[in-house]
C-alpha cells in the first residue's frame, strides 16, 4: 500500500457530492459535504487515484512548459531539509559534488536536472537503506527489498510482499520526515491499509508522527527540483 495522495486543501460546504479538483499549480483540492469524514475522503481519493495522477501529471507538464526554473548558479537546491545555492565550478567531472553545498561544473549545467536526479537517487539509496535497517531492527520487522523510484506524488510504498519503495525526492526532506515515511512503510508490513489500526501502529512506533505528516502535507510540494524555494517558505515541524 502506498502513502495516500497529498490533499492540499479540503473545502467543506453544504454540497451533497464530492468533487476533486486538480488546480493549475498542481494541487489537489477536495470539495466535500460538511459531515464526510477524513477517512471517507481518503477512500474516495484512493479510488480516483488514477484520474488524479493523470491530471497532476498534465498540470505539471503544463506548468513545466512555462515556469520550470533554470538550474543555474545560485539556484536553491534542497538536501535533507536545508536549501543550498547551486555552486558552479569551472572544471571537473560532470557530476554533483557535495561539501557545504552542491556544485556542478559549468559545462554540465545543461544536464543539471538529470545529474542532480542521479545524485539524489544515490543519496536516497544510502540514507533510506540505513534508516530502514535501523527501524526494522528496532521494531523486529522484516522487509524484502528497498527500491528507489522517481515518483513525484508518492513518497513511499510497501507491496503485498513487503518490498519497499521510496522516491529519491525524500532526500530533499529533513531527516525527521524521512524517518516518518520509513516508519509509515514499515508499519504497512503489519497493516496493509490506512485503517485506524494502521495509524495506531504508526503512533506506537513514532508517537509524534502527526506533526511530521502535517509538515509533509504542508511543504511536500516545495521539495521539487522545478520549484525555487528556501527555508523561509517552509512551515515548521510541529
Ligand atoms: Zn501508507
Amino acid at each position: 500500500m502506498s502513502e495516500a495522495l497529498v490533499i492540499n486543501r479540503i473545502v467543506r460546504s453544504r454540497r451533497k457530492t464530492v468533487a476533486l479538483v486538480v488546480t493549475p499549480e498542481g494541487h489537489l483540492e477536495v470539495r466535500a459535504p460538511q459531515r464526510l469524514s477524513r477517512d471517507q475522503i481518503d477512500a474516495i481519493v484512493a479510488q480516483k487515484a488514477n484520474w488524479i495522477l493523470k491530471n497532476l501529471e498534465r498540470s505539471r507538464k503544463a506548468s513545466a512548459a512555462g515556469t520550470t526554473r533554470e538550474l543555474a548558479e545560485g539556484a536553491r537546491i534542497w538536501y535533507l531539509g536545508s536549501s543550498y545555492p547551486l555552486q558552479v565550478s569551472e572544471r571537473g567531472a560532470a557530476r554533483v559534488q557535495f561539501s557545504k553545498g552542491l556544485s556542478l561544473p559549468r559545462s554540465a549545467l545543461p544536464k543539471a536536472a538529470d545529474l542532480l536526479a542521479a545524485w539524489y537517487k544515490n543519496q536516497a539509496r544510502l540514507i533510506l537503506t540505513e534508516r530502514t535497517e535501523f527501524y526494522a531492527l528496532q521494531f523486529g520487522l522484516k522487509y524484502r527489498s528497498i527500491r528507489i523510484t522517481s515518483a513525484r506524488t508518492r513518497w513511499g510504498s510497501c507491496s503485498r510482499l513487503n518490498a519497499l519503495s521510496f522516491t529519491w525526492r525524500l532526500a530533499m526532506a529533513p531527516m525527521e520526515i524521512i524517518d516518518y515515511i520509513v516508519i509509515h512503510e514499515l508499519a504497512h508490513i503489519l497493516q496493509k491499509n490506512h485503517s485506524r489500526a494502521f495509524w495506531a501502529q504508526v503512533e506506537r512506533m513514532l508517537p509524534d508522527y502527526r506533526s511530521r505528516r502535517a509538515w509533509l502535507k504542508a511543504n511536500g510540494r516545495l521539495l521539487d527540483l522545478s520549484i525555487d524555494a528556501d527555508e523561509s517558505q517552509l512551515k515548521p515541524i510541529g
